[in-house]
């Protein structure tokens, strides 16, 4: 069983990413500039937006972050991205989700500039990715790809499982993995909270993208022997020994499961790190294109 280190690769993207701004800076060119939206106080988003903003300066970005109260009106979060897409000074715009309830989450995704769009959860950006054409594809299912591509995990022709059919996630890396690319010509099976006999077709899986969000859902008897496990979950679990009162689970019960696997990425240091490269590098593309 080999580890699918998220942390090592995610740095050798950085640190590639590092070197292009420098070389940007040097010519006199614009560093890339991220623009996080953080509304509202969860937990989970804080530490997100905070990750992501510590990135951009670590690799010689700029960042700004924009913070609304979770009682922020539509109008004005809207009117807020507007102005970022009139900002020549911004080259990528994020809003971090989830949203609070009074604020349609298809608006604010429509409303973000397509070529601003470094999360790639605008519908221009997704039906360019399905179509095959040049588009920012999602952070997390394009982590995933870099994941695979680095540790020269053959996919072609293998049966992919993937748990979960968010916009976000499941669906995306569902489409991708079927695409006709080096790391995409798997037969692909698209499971979801309403698939009967979900471990009967895990067990054919020769890779399993877990992204349901229930912790530990995947267990060793689900597993066939030399699969590929891919687990994107992040719960917060209660857990009075650690420091900050919780543990972080993914959706893979990793120690049963593990020793099965071929590969198998951990949680964390697996998905999650590769998802903030991976925004990155979509943002060092929309600096640059823009230039
Ligand atoms: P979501 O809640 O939007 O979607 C969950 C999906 O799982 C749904 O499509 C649902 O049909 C399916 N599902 C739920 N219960 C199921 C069951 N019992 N059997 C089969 N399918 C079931 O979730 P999401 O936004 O895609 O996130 C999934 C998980 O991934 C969460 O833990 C989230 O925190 C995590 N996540 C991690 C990263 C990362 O960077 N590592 C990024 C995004 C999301």
């Amino acid at each position: 069983m080999q580890i699918l280190d998220g942390k090592l690769v995610a740095q050798a993207v950085k640190d590639s990413l590092k070197q292009k701004v420098d070389a940007l800076k040097k010519e006199g060119k614009k560093a890339p500039h991220l623009a996080a939206i953080l509304i509202g106080h969860n937990g989970a988003s804080e530490t997100y937006v905070a990750s992501k903003v510590k990135t951009c300066e670590e690799l010689g970005y700029q960042s700004t972050l924009i913070r609304f109260e979770d009682t922020v009106e539509e109008q004005v979060l809207l009117q807020q991205i507007n102005e970022l897409n009139a900002d020549n000074n911004i080259h990528g715009i994020l809003v971090q989700l989830p949203l609070p309830k009074q604020i349609s989450e298809e608006k604010v995704i429509n409303t973000i500039a397509a070529e601003k769009d470094v999360d790639g959860f605008h519908p221009s950006n997704m039906g360019k990715m399905i179509q095959g054409q040049p588009a920012y594809i999602p952070a997390t299912p394009y982590g995933i790809l870099l994941l695979l591509e680095h540790y020269k995990i053959e996919t072609k022709g293998k049966h992919a499982v993937i748990i979960g059919r968010s916009n976000i996630v499941g669906r995306p890396i569902s489409i991708l993995l079927s695409q006709n690319t080096p790391t995409g010509n798997c037969t692909v099976t698209l499971c979801h909270s309403h698939t009967r006999n979900l471990k009967e077709i895990c067990l054919q899986a020769d890779l399993i993208v877990a992204a349901l969000g229930k912790p530990e859902f995947l267990t060793a008897d689900m597993v066939k022997d030399g699969a590929v496990v891919i687990d994107v979950g992040i719960t917060r679990v209660e857990d009075k020994t650690k420091k900050k009162g919780y543990a972080i689970k993914g959706d893979v019960h990793y120690d049963t499961v593990a020793p099965k696997c071929s590969y198998i990425t951990p949680v964390p240091g697996g998905v999650g790190a590769m998802t903030i490269a991976a925004l990155m590098q979509n943002t060092y593309l929309a600096a640059t294109k823009k230039q």
